[in-house]
């Protein structure tokens, strides 16, 4: 499952960064490896303080 900056999370759980949708690499000041923990209906986040969507991958259940 790849959800993108923006989407509405459809199941509650551990997420982790996986790039950016054009694949641009360095653009922010360092790699991003914090998980994350979203719940329904909460949309997904930007990385950090980058400024471009991120696509997000499921991990596992919290
Ligand atoms: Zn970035």
């Amino acid at each position: 499952m790849m959800f993108i900056t923006g989407d509405v999370c459809p199941l509650r759980g551990i997420y982790r960064y996986s790039g950016h949708p054009d694949n641009s690499k360095g653009c922010h000041s360092k790699w991003f490896e914090r998980d994350i923990v979203l719940e329904i209906k909460q949309k997904f986040p930007r990385v950090g303080a980058c400024i471009k969507p991120a696509q997000w991958v499921f991990v596992r259940p919290p």
